[in-house]
């Protein structure tokens, strides 16, 4: 049931399909962002911009690699935004899917501030938060995300979540004999649901570290904070009512007051 995303890096040619692609199911607008001197289209995530193909220069043994990345929501198992969200507006389907339901979001950002991979991004025109949806309504109906299904060279695989596991290990193996570093990415991190094969540090991708985490603030507001918060909230309603009802149904009638000729 569970599914997976492996996008293997060394595979990408950096044509950003996938962009257009995630633009066109998502009904995305294209939106213009300044040219920084780079032929990377896009600086970062966007709130019409759900994936973006970074690119990078890095220098190898007196040779200079072009490295291309996409990145988008890494749909993480402990999803530091899902633990956030005070609307529980965020979702995750039964493929793996993170999603917003833009009818319950309040646009409040916390999961913005909170997302290590930095992904959701915040429309202050409409209040909502917004990011990659692993194109769920996709999934859920059998079919490949349109990323996946429209790179040319197989760089985006999408599949069962044990099969992509394999081919992700498969193809280190391969991609090790020339790139000795190379690695995996996504299980540690973010549960697998996104997988990527790295030859690079993550930084080069615009990733964080290995073995980057939710951090525990965020799970102390999950696990305690909240539940205790909502309790004390519960208390406090209950103590309110109490004490109306003692106020104005229980409270004693005024006697009346007598006048002359009768009674006000
Ligand atoms: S990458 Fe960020 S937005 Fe995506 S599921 Fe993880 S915490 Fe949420
Ligand atoms: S999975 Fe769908 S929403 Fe996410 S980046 Fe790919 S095309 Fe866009
Ligand atoms: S469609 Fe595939 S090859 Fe093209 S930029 Fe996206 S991941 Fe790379």
């Amino acid at each position: 049931m569970a599914k997976t995303m492996f996008i293997d890096t060394t595979k990408c040619m950096a044509c950003r399909g996938c962009e257009v692609a995630c633009k066109n199911w998502n009904d995305l607008e294209a939106d213009i962002q300044p040219f920084n001197g780079s032929y990377q289209t896009k600086e970062d995530f966007a709130t019409q911009t759900y994936t973006v193909v970074k690119m990078t220069e890095v220098v190898n043994n007196g040779r200079v690699d072009w490295i291309f990345g996409k990145r988008q929501c890494m749909h993480c198992t402990e999803a530091a935004c899902i633990m956030v969200c005070p609307k529980n507006a965020i979702k995750r389907s039964p493929q793996g899917a993170v999603w917003i339901d833009h009818d319950l979001c309040i646009g409040c950002g916390y999961c913005v501030q909170n997302c290590p991979f930095g992904v959701p991004k915040l429309d202050t025109v409409n209040h909502k938060s917004t990011k990659c949806n692993l194109c769920v309504s996709r999934i859920e109906n059998g079919l490949t995300p349109m990323c996946a299904k429209t790179c040319p060279p197989g760089a985006i695989m999408f599949g069962e979540r044990q099969d992509m596991e394999v081919a992700a290990h498969k193809r280190l193996a391969v991609v090790k004999r020339t790139h000795p570093n190379a690695t995996i990415y996504g299980n540690e991190e973010a549960g697998g649901t996104v997988l990527y094969i790295l030859t690079e540090d993550p930084s080069v991708y615009g990733l964080p570290p290995h073995g980057t985490q939710v951090p525990w603030q965020v799970k102390f507001w999950q696990n305690f904070a909240r539940p205790i918060g909502n309790i004390a909230l519960g208390g406090t309603l209950v103590l309110l009512l109490v004490a109306a009802w003692f106020n104005y149904v229980q409270k004693p009638k005024e006697p009346p007051v007598h006048v002359e000729g009768g009674v006000k």
